[in-house]
């Protein structure tokens, strides 16, 4: 008998239903179809780019061992994507993208000088390579540009971000600082400043690290005693990309070590991108002198996006993932998350996964239900942080307004709401809200949720003030 893809397929799918969940096996491959081989590929088409990344993520090493089997070292495997069109009128196209393609960045190779004070200069990423050492920038190419789409939100940060894509360490927005809310898109729009630098500059060395990662590395210096290569190694770049720098609140050898290392690469014309989850005027915990440094660039604010922008961003999703949808479940989506864009994306992945898990059509009523279960299953993570910002805001003042000794009735007023709501909507103790909303103890948080009991029920214009302010935490 010949051996053809349909055989091969065939005798792969049976080891591969040896393996796994008869429910999995189902769901992610009986739906495939063998189309071509060819030279040791096997071209196998699968019913959306969806389907593709999941069968990457959590087969891809099934099915080479099957393939590998049937085909030998040299087996390869192609998808092909077929778009199935059902709500539009245009022909199915297909897409072919061949087993782990991803492309990833090219490693940067960075020539020590020989007259370095010191030859074993330690690159905290990777192999300890003496004099040419390979630096991985940690970027993520996914997060580029292209597909960070513009709105109003973000217009200031995202053209800020490409002006230093075109000339890093040349323009006046240096450092430049991102803040914003949760899953607003800071770490994608940081990611996209460095791939554009590397796409535009090649020669230019570019990291990226969460400041999480910086501290460990650091604390591991200094145990290993190594605290100079450790600020050597961040010398040598020419651009920094530090995210979530409010991780570095409180942790002043850290913050010490970074001063130095942005003073050095700022005087040399090096570019710095930070991000962080507040504005500078709102960060705690962090010395002074590095507030000040922050201040010198650029803080360019992500914004919540409008409808119209969290409608194109579910469009341009679905669109790379290569699933259809008809508008009007967009829609229901785009209006009912709105705060934070990682769970808008999520909310529609887990709205494909269950349609492809139940074979059923995305309809109207299943994007209800998984909108509505998305909201219930969010909605507590209301952090003290985001109650602060929230009063702060619908009173007009800064949260270190907020928090200060001031005896000023409003100000009094909006503390006690923000204790209020703290306790409500989060599971903090007494002592830990009042320790975060101004070195306050848990017998004022007690007395400020009384107060407000008492408010509610005799000043009508107080009741209004937690109506609103409900409104945005629910
Ligand atoms: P943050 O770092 O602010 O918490 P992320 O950068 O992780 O947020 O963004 C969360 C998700 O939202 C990511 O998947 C990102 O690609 C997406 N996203 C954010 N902003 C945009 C945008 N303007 N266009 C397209 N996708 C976006
Ligand atoms: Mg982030």
């Amino acid at each position: 008998m010949s051996v053809t893809a349909t055989s091969v397929w065939n005798n792969c799918l049976a080891f591969i239903e040896d393996n796994i969940q008869p429910q999995a096996f189902k769901t992610w491959f009986l739906p495939i179809k063998p189309v071509r081989l060819q030279d040791n590929a096997l071209s196998i088409q699968v019913p959306s780019k969806f389907f593709y990344e999941w069968l990457e993520e959590h087969y891809v090493k099934l099915l080479k061992v099957a393939l590998r089997k049937e085909l030998g070292a040299n087996a390869k495997l192609v998808y092909i994507i077929k778009m199935e069109n059902k709500y539009g009128n245009n022909e199915p196209f297909t897409e072919k993208i061949p087993s782990s393609n991803r492309s990833t960045m090219a490693p940067q190779e960075l020539d020590v000088p020989i007259t370095s004070k010191n030859p074993e200069l330690k690159n905290p990423f990777v192999i300890p390579g003496i004099r040419n050492i390979k630096i991985e920038s940690q970027l993520n190419p996914n997060y580029n540009f292209e597909n960070f789409l513009e709105g109003d939100s973000n217009r200031l940060a995202r053209s800020a971000g490409m002006a230093v894509a075109n000339k890093p360490g040349g323009t006046s927005f240096n450092p430049l600082l991102v803040f914003g809310g949760v899953g607003l898109g800071k770490t994608h729009l940081a990611h996209a400043i460095g791939v554009e630098i590397k796409d535009k500059y090649p020669e230019r060395t570019v990291l990226y690290i969460s400041a999480e990662k910086f501290t460990q590395q650091y604390i591991e210096s200094v145990k290993k005693n190594t605290r100079n290569d450790f600020i050597h190694f961040y010398q040598l770049i020419d651009v920094l990309i530090i995210d979530d720098v409010q991780f570095l609140s409180g942790k002043s050898g850290t913050q010490d070590v970074f001063f130095h290392i942005f003073n050095h690469l700022h005087q040399n014309g090096k570019q710095v991108i930070l991000t962080s989850d507040k504005a500078p005027v709102d960060m705690q915990d962090i010395e002074q002198r590095l507030l000040s440094r922050f201040k010198w660039g650029l803080s360019a604010e992500l914004q919540v996006p409008d409808y119209e922008t969290r409608v194109s961003i579910l469009k341009n999703k679905l669109y790379r993932d290569g699933v259809e949808m008809p508008d009007e479940i967009i829609e229901h989506v785009a209006k009912n998350i709105k705060s934070n864009i990682r769970e808008l994306e999520g909310a529609i992945i887990s709205l494909i996964a269950q349609s492809s898990f139940n074979k059923r059509e995305v309809t109207l009523e299943l994007a209800q239900q998984v909108v509505e279960k998305f909201v219930k299953n969010t909605k507590r993570e209301v952090s003290i942080d985001y109650i602060q910002k929230v009063v702060s805001d619908y009173f007009e003042m800064d949260v270190a307004t907020l928090q200060s000794k001031t005896r000023k009735r409003h100000i009094v007023q909006a503390r006690q709401l923000a204790m209020f709501f703290a306790k409500k909507f989060t599971k903090a103790s007494l002592a830990s809200i009042g320790s975060q909303i101004g070195k306050r103890d848990h017998a004022t948080v007690l007395h400020a949720c009384k107060t407000v009991d008492n408010l509610a029920e005799t000043d009508k214009q107080f009741r209004k003030y937690i109506e609103d302010l409900n409104k945005k935490f629910t």
